[in-house]
């Protein structure tokens, strides 16, 4: 059996099975099992910030793991408060933090806080968006706004409203002075990379500010770097009540954080939440690193080169691009992105068959200009051979 069917036998069929295995990985490029060489333009979905196998990532987290790997909230030790304070330096705004291991424990802890806001002002709802993604365990399901991962596992504890992506107009209708907390992407993610009109984060905070609703930034997929900014909602100058980060936060380790802003980061109490892993010394070490060498200056150049690279590419196949920084969706006129993931992989390149009609980049912020210009000048042929295959 090769390890493709070991995998289909050992393994739950949640995943299907994955169309490559991968070996070892160096910057941009990874490696599958016989030795093929790919350039790495999905980056494990927006968390490969330094690439693979960055030589202060391996170094920060063996230094880590040889010295110690995991205290639990027992102890503190001094990783994770270096990467807190970190974390509040670049967000510029008096805040707190709580770690966890993932994205949908980040938003658990963020579900979990505004329910506390919630109760003490007798609010009863919240609000979120058609299409959102805000992660796979039940409250942060209850809260993703896509029929075919959240419905079957319903009814959910607390009654969520959903609402157009993008339309402020509808968001000032469903955010009344019961609403608990709207959750919001600044840019929607797993919908397929889709950038909100101009002006509908900040419009969202208004809104927010006027009822008393909590704004929750789900920024899992866009933060640390990823759209040009640390944090996408500094593009906008509106600050959110809570904000909360995964993906490329560790750089590959698993790390989730949940920051509350002015009062949201006192609600909660001694004993109100907890998680062993959260915030373990390997992967705050891992954060560190990520931080201390995600360069935005190359991000906004390489993301400029990309943009105006793929933006030039004529093809019937490609309808446009959009996104936002090193970050974006190639939107083909036809529901063929599997053809183009497959196609690119036959070309040497990884990229995310997203949506039917949308194939996600993402690929590390460490990507280089060669890099860049190799995919464009591979997409017209990657195009052609989706487009017949
Ligand atoms: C990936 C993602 C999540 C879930 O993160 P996991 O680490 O997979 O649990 C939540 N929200 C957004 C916006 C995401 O992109």
């Amino acid at each position: 059996m090769n390890l493709y069917e070991r995998f289909e036998n050992a393994f739950m069929p949640n995943y299907g099975v994955p169309p490559l295995a991968l070996a070892r990985g160096e910057g941009t490029t990874v490696w599958d099992l016989d030795g093929r060489p790919y350039l790495d333009f999905i980056g494990g979905i927006a968390v490969d910030s330094l690439g693979h196998a960055h030589p202060a990532l391996v170094e920060a987290v063996s230094k880590q793991v040889a010295t110690i790997a995991h205290t639990s909230n027992l102890f503190l030790h001094e990783p994770e408060v270096l990467l807190a304070e970190k974390l509040l330096e670049l967000l510029k705004e008096p805040a707190k933090v709580f770690f966890a291991n993932s994205g949908t424990e980040a938003n658990e802890a963020a579900y979990k806080l505004s329910l506390k806001y919630g109760r003490a002002t007798g609010r009863s709802y919240f609000v979120a968006t058609e299409n959102g993604f805000h992660g796979r365990t039940i409250g942060a399901l209850s809260l993703t706004g896509k029929k075919a991962i959240r419905d079957q596992f319903g009814p959910f504890p607390v009654e969520v409203r959903f609402v157009p992506y993008g339309d402020a107009d509808a968001l000032a209708q469903a955010v009344t002075e019961e609403c608990v907390a709207v959750f919001l992407e600044p840019t929607q993610g797993e919908a397929g990379v889709v950038p909100p009109p101009d002006g509908y984060f900040k419009a969202a905070r208004e809104i927010c500010t006027s009822a008393g609703a909590l704004l929750v930034a789900d920024e899992i997929q866009s933060a640390i770097g990823r759209t040009g900014h640390w944090f996408a909602h500094q593009a906008d100058g509106v600050v959110p009540d809570i904000l909360t980060l995964a993906k490329g936060l560790g750089g590959g380790l698993p790390i989730g954080a949940c920051v509350g802003f002015g009062f949201a980061g006192t609600l909660f109490e001694k004993g109100d939440h907890g998680s062993t892993f959260g915030g373990n010394p390997v992967s705050c070490a891992a954060a560190l690193a990520v931080l201390d060498n995600v360069d935005l200056d190359h991000v906004n150049r390489a993301a400029e080169l990309l943009w105006s690279g793929l933006e030039g590419v004529r093809h019937p196949l490609l309808k446009g691009v959009r996104g936002r920084g090193l970050w974006l969706a190639l939107v083909l006129n036809e529901p063929v992105s599997v053809k183009v993931q497959q196609a690119a992989q036959n070309a040497g390149f990884l990229v995310n068959a997203l949506q039917p009609d949308a194939v996600r980049l993402a690929p590390p912020l460490v990507v280089t200009a060669e890099e860049i210009r190799s995919l464009v000048a591979a997409l017209p042929s990657i195009l052609t051979e989706a487009s017949h295959g």
